[in-house]
């Protein structure tokens, strides 16, 4: 059995080991950060937590004799992506992205894309008081120190501190519906919405609802990530891993 490492925390990641498990010859393990206190498990081998960097997965792929790494992780996270190139260049073992294309502006929405939450903070001036934050629950600092705005925050689990003083807190996992989100906006009377280019189907309605409400977005653009052999879809990459050497 061919050992297939997939480094996951989406969506995308469980439907692939879900499409992995039932293809014969391959054995896939499924790595989670141990962020999410209840994540969604995948189905088939699952182990969970950090590597210790390069130097920590190089020597685990080589310890777990895996043949192949699909990297399906958020594309967010580019700290354990640039790991994860490094450390199957490094065996050498073959490496595929799987990551979903960003969110298209369509005709209607107000985007202004920024380049970091810090730049997403600073564009807040201007916008709107009344904030929807869906940034996840790290890495809220920049927002804390913006006094004249009220945060709606939602994450899966509690915020990490430190918080904008005017918050509420918002415990909800996806997928969001387009009534669900606009009744929510309404309900709060939101005037901007902020958000990471996650892309994908199961969070976009809230970009549906802020353009039916008039509601300006900042979108958080997509870190650099390795280049890499890359795919959007889960059958793009169960074939590659098909194709790899038995
Ligand atoms: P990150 O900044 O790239 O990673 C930070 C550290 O967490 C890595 O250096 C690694 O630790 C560990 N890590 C991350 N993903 C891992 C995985 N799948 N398996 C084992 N260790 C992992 O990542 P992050 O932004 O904290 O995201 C963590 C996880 O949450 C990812 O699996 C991602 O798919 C998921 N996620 C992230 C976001 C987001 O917006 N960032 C959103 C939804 C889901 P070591 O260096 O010790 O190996």
């Amino acid at each position: 059995m061919a050992r297939v490492l997939i480094l996951g925390g989406t969506a995308e990641a469980r439907a692939l080991a879900a499409a992995l498990v039932g293809l014969p010859g391959v054995h896939p393990v499924t790595s989670l950060a141990g962020r999410v206190a209840a994540p969604v498990l995948p189905p088939g081998e699952v182990r969970i937590g950090g590597f210790g960097g390069v130097d920590g997965l190089a020597g685990w792929l080589a310890g777990q004799q895996i043949a192949a790494v699909v990297d399906a992780t958020h594309p967010f996270a580019a700290t354990i992506s640039r790991s994860a190139a490094a450390a199957a260049a490094r065996i050498p073992i073959p490496i595929l992205a799987l990551r979903r294309p960003g969110w298209s502006q369509r005709p209607g929405d107000e985007w202004h894309r920024v380049a970091s939450l810090a730049a997403a903070a600073d564009a807040l001036t201007g916008l709107g008081q009344r904030v929807l934050l869906t940034t996840g629950r790290t890495e809220l600092a920049p927002f804390a120190g913006l006094d004249g705005h009220w945060f709606l925050i939602r994450s899966i689990d509690q915020p990490q501190p430190p918080l904008p003083a005017r918050h509420r807190v918002l415990l909800a996992r996806g997928p969001f519906s387009v009534p669900a989100e606009t009744e929510l906006m309404t309900k709060h009377r939101i005037q901007v919405l902020v958000t990471k280019d996650s892309g994908g189907p199961l969070t976009e309605a809230k970009l549906t609802a802020a353009r039916a409400l008039g509601v300006p977005v900042v979108l958080v653009d997509r870190p650099a990530l390795p280049e890499i052999e890359t795919v959007q879809t889960v059958a793009a990459a169960c074939q590659w891993v098909a194709a790899q050497p038995g």
